[in-house]
Parts: C-alpha cells; structure tokens; sequence
C-alpha cells in the first residue's frame, strides 16, 4: 500500500465496489463453456488449464480435453499417456498428472464428488490455496476471495499499491482488502468479475478506465499512475542452454524414451540426448548421450536443424541429428529414463513430447517421414530407416 493511509479504501467503499463489480459482470461476463453449469469438475479443469495459459488458447484445450474426458471418471481411468498427450502443448506438465491423480483420488476417498472442503481439498494434488478458493468460490459459491494476477493488477491500481506486488506484505492487504470487497452470497460472480474486469477492461497495458465500473474509486488513475501498476521486480536472468538431441531409427521403429518421476519433463517421451558440454560438438555429444543414458552405440550424426525453446527463465536451443546404430540393437540399459519403446512414425505421433522435441518432431513430418510421403525425402538415413 501507499505510505499515506489516506489512500486505502475504507469498509464502507469496498462494499460499493464489491457491487459494482457484481453488476459489471451481469451484463459483460464472458461466454466461457464451464460457465453453462458450474460444474465442479470443469471449473477445476479450467482454473488449472488456466494458470500459466491465455484464455483463448485454455479454453480451445478445455474444449477438447471435455470431448475426451467428460468427467472425473472418464479422466480417473484413462492411462497417463493419453492424459500427457491431450496436455501437450500447455506446459507445466505436473499440472496434468496432478489432475489425473488426483481424479483417481477424489473417486477412491469422495465417490467421484469433488468436495467442498477447502481443507480437503487441499489436500489433493496439485491443489494449492488459489485452486481450492477458485473451486470453492466458482464452483460452490462460498465466501471466498480467489486472488490471481487480474485481480492483482486491479488491486493495486484502485488502492494505488506503490510495494512490489508480489512482497508479502503487499500480497496479505491485497487478500484482506479483496475479501472485504466480496459481497457475501455473491462470491461466484464477485470473483469472476474481477477476473472479466481484469482480462477486458483493466488491462496490463492502456486500461479502458472510461469503461471502468471502479473509475470513481481507482486511486491510482486519480494519481495518473495506472500504467505504473502494479509494481513488478525486474525479470530473472535468461539462462541459455545448448542441447542435442538424436533420432534413431532402426527397422522402420523409432527409438523414444520416458523421462523418470523426479525429472523436469516427467513422464514425456524424448528422443535421447543432453546438453552440449563445454567445446563439445553437438555431434559428439548426441552419441555419448546415448551410449550414456541407453548403453546404445550410434554413429553418423547428420544435421536436421536447430530448434528453439523456452521455459521459465531458460532458453533453449536444441541440434537434432539423425543416427543410425553400429550394429543390430543390444540390451538397452536405461539411466535417464524409466521405459524405452521402438516406436512406429504413427505411434511417435501419439505419444506426448516436451516443447523442442514436438518442434523437432513438426519439422520431420512436414519434410515427410516414413508413412508420411509428403514433402522432400533426401536424407539418407530417413530412407534407410
Ligand atoms: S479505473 Fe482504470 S486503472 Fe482503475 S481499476 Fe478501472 S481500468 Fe483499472
């Protein structure tokens, strides 16, 4: 908050606001599909889809993902791999597998009702305190305040908060003032509308205070210092990291491995590789990673290309190389992974992949691969595969 006590909204204030919102939202709310029934579990889906994903590009994911897996159940016994796969592509992929277990969980302990508890449900994977009030609130309607980044850019421009936003204390008046607002019966509505509000009118950038139902409230655009909230600390360090990576193929089968549990991309296939030691080329460093992480001899790396990626504050850059094997495949003896398969080109396209390998993976299916005709043919170890 402002140093001066006179710019924080009082009792009697918020409560205007906690309306106005209200009334903002009946007329402008969003037409997003878990909104038809308020169904428990697709609101839980969508506030997962949702963290860390644009709302065009969650609710396109949501669609799909319904058509497969309509409820808890559907998702409780569907196998990991499939769950991966209809995740790919959204990143964060502990948030897929939580979801899946805890789909099994909620079906073993609650008879598939996703409970109402916001201890309980907490005590479920992957859900922390935002999920279970965002469940509690949209959901089941409870008097629960559900603070995200929307509603952290609001906050900090109606009460003029001059603290980084993501400082503690900054955080704990947020959440108080926040619950103050929320009018009570109305948590659904209040919470969402923030969230509207947020994503439509007051935007990170050019906020259309004109259209704004807390204009006559907002401290911060009586100050003139919209755009300067909230206060963000400077972004990490990019970290760069080289990697190189090998497609194998071998009697008309691909060779891909499954990340271990504990690892960053768990349970995602890969085609083996690692990153690129210091003066180490990327060629050699595909064949040691092999003979490292498989026990696997490849020779004669040839160049497919450079494929880009980033996550959090790493980006990637990742050689792929084509390999052939010296000699008929030996015992495979896995090290950086927890189950290997010689897959077909059709059955590589169902499995789930991280973000540079699904780019790898793209550039070979449009320059045509076995089964796959379209498109240019020439490299030579692709033809002898
Ligand atoms: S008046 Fe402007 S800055 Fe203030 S809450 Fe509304 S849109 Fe955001």
């Amino acid at each position: 908050m402002a140093e001066n006590d006179t710019s924080s909204t009082t009792s009697a204030q918020n409560s205007g606001l906690g309306l106005a919102v209200v009334d903002w939202f009946a007329v402008h709310a969003r037409a997003l599909p878990w909104r038809s029934t308020y169904d428990p579990y697709q609101v839980w889906v969508s506030e997962i889809m949702l963290q860390q994903t644009q709302m065009e590009r969650g609710t396109e994911y949501f669609l799909r993902w319904m058509q497969r897996f309509p409820d808890l159940s559907a998702l409780a016994t569907a196998h990991e791999d499939e769950v991966l796969k209809m995740w790919e592509g959204l990143g964060y992929y502990a948030r897929a597998r939580n979801l899946h277990r805890a789909a099994r969980q909620v079906c073993a302990e609650y008879a598939g009702q996703i409970p109402q508890d916001m201890r309980q449900l907490q005590l479920l994977p992957g859900i922390g305190p935002y999920t279970a009030a965002a469940i509690a609130s949209i959901a089941y309607n409870q008097d629960v305040c559900v603070v995200d980044a929307n509603v952290e850019r609001i906050m900090s421009r109606v009460c003029n908060v001059d603290t980084p936003i993501k400082a503690k204390a900054t955080q704990t008046r947020i959440r108080e003032v926040c619950q103050d607002m929320l009018p009570l019966g109305q948590s659904r509505n209040f919470n969402q509308g923030l969230m509207d509000l947020g994503g439509l009118v007051c935007t990170p950038r050019s906020p259309l205070c004109p259209s704004c139902p807390l204009a006559t409230w907002c401290l911060a655009r009586a100050a003139g210092v919209q755009e300067e909230r909230p206060v963000v600390s400077p972004p990490a360090t990019p970290v760069y990291i080289t990697m190189a990576t090998g497609v194998l193929c071998h009697a008309g089968r691909f060779f891909v491995q499954k990340r271990k549990a504990d690892d960053i991309w768990a349970h995602l296939w890969e085609f083996p590789g690692g990153v690129v030691e210091e003066n180490e080329d990327p060629a050699d460093t595909v064949v040691r990673e092999y003979m490292e992480e498989t026990g696997l001899h490849v020779t004669e790396p040839e160049y497919i290309g450079a494929f880009q990626h980033s996550y959090t504050r790493y980006r990637v850059t990742m050689h792929a190389f084509f390999v052939r094997l010296d000699a008929d495949p030996r015992t495979v003896e896995l090290t950086a992974a927890q189950e290997y398969r010689w897959a077909t080109w059709d059955q590589v396209l169902t499995l789930a992949f991280p973000a540079g390998h699904r780019k790898l993976i793209a550039a070979l299916k449009q320059s045509g691969m076995p089964g796959h005709s379209s498109g240019p043919r020439h490299a030579s170890h692709r033809t002898q595969c």
